[in-house]
């Protein structure tokens, strides 16, 4: 049975989802990507442009080398979606589909968050981390915080390491004695499912004087008065404010009427929407788990391999599982690692690898791996 299978965006989830296809079904699959941008970054990438760790040339992947049997790039900006019909218009035209697979990743909301966009700096999307980097070198001392604006966010643990990173640099920079870091972040511990991670990372910010705000998050910028204000009224005077943005699904989703919250509700087992032969995968979508491109991944692989069975008439796979591994970034060029299990038990649990040598490698290892897998380099 031949079926288009159209897939929306070429993120974590897009692309292994393309892939698992193309590798299964060879030229038989029928696949088309759709992604308005020209390369894929790694999430973590971002925090390597913003201490000028990396060239954003070098960690771009660019979508022309993702060429893979039976899937069909497009670059195009999708605009609007019918999941009763399964179908897609974007600025090239119109894609019906039999199989819908939704992956746009989560989008920010600067508007949500008065004072942001005049006020303050992100380090979330790559025009942000580009922005910051260009800024640090100009920051001889004063007070820095880096505030989450909202939960849901993109990885959990990348505020704590942009604080612990950010304290590198200064001290590289021999500033770092002129210069107070806070962190203000929503949740109680920084990285709640796991209290052994959040532990370490809790006695990292102390060793190094950084201060932890937790259960805060910040809900305002006056920018005349250079001052984060925090959801229970507290001020916060800064010289410099890195933010982590509200975020929600993008507008585009928002307008299909299959967005609930600000996501898309789906079966946490199957990935299934309400809308039949229409799933969404990754940070775009309300499963349970963090969101973070691992567990983007995972869900991919459930649905591609819930797509071919029915495409080839095999097993359907088991319900999805919600584990995933982090790598956090403790700076001084050490790497600690988490392994969380969201869906399993009756509550998340999460376990810590202490920072060692064998991590650097395994991340460098999570990346190149990918790079490879996806795009053939
Ligand atoms: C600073 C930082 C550090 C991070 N570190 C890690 C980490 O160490 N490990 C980890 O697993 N995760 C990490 N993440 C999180 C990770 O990047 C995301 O969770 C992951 O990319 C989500 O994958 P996705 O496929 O759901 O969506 P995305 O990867 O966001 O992909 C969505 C795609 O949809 C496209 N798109 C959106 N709207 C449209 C439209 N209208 N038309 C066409 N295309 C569109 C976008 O261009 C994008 O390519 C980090 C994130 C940040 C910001």
């Amino acid at each position: 049975m031949q079926s288009r299978v159209v897939v929306l965006g070429a993120g974590f989830g897009g692309l292994e989802f393309a892939t698992v296809l193309s590798d299964t079904l060879g030229d038989d699959a029928d696949v088309t990507l759709i992604d308005e941008n020209d390369a894929f970054v790694f999430g973590y990438s971002k925090l390597d442009v913003m201490f000028g760790r990396a060239a954003l040339d070098d960690v771009r992947l660019l979508y022309a080398d993702f060429v893979k049997p039976g899937i069909r790039f497009l670059r195009e900006t999708i605009t609007a979606i019918d999941p009763e019909a399964r179908r897609v218009t974007t600025n090239g035209g119109v894609h019906e589909a039999d199989v819908l697979v939704v992956a746009l990743g989560a989008d920010y909301d600067f508007d949500a968050t008065p004072g942001l966009a005049e006020g303050g700096s992100e380090f979330y999307s790559v025009g942000g981390a580009e922005r910051v980097r260009d800024v640090l070198p100009t920051f001889t001392g004063g007070r820095v915080i880096v505030g989450v604006c909202g939960a849901p966010f993109k990885c959990p643990p990348a505020p704590s390491e942009a604080v612990l990173l950010l304290h590198d640099y200064l001290s590289e920079r021999g500033v770092r004695d002129q210069c107070e870091i806070t962190l203000v972040m929503p949740f109680g511990t920084p990285v709640p499912p796991s209290p052994d991670t959040s532990a370490a990372l809790l006695a990292a910010f102390a060793e190094r004087g950084i201060e932890f705000v937790p259960s805060r998050r910040v809900s305002s910028l006056d920018p005349a008065r250079s001052i984060a204000v925090l959801d229970d009224g507290a001020e916060l005077p800064y010289d410099l404010f890195l933010g982590v943005p509200q975020h929600r699904a993008p507008a585009v989703v928002l307008e299909s009427g299959m967005s609930e919250d600000g996501y898309v509700p789906v079966d946490s087992r199957t990935l299934e929407t309400r809308f039949p032969g229409v799933y969404a995968v990754g940070d775009v979508a309300t499963v349970g788990v963090p969101k973070a491109g691992v567990f983007s991944e995972g869900a991919a692989r459930v649905v591609a391999t819930s797509v071919v069975a029915q495409l080839r008439g095999g097993a359907q796979p088991a319900a999805y599982d919600g584990r995933g591994s982090c790598y956090i970034e403790f700076g001084a060029g050490r790497v600690g690692r988490v392994d969380i299990d969201f869906l399993t038990g009756p509550k998340p649990t999460g376990t810590f690898q202490e920072p060692a040598d064998a991590l650097v490698a395994e991340k460098q290892h999570f990346g190149a791996s990918r790079r490879a897998r996806w795009f053939n380099h």
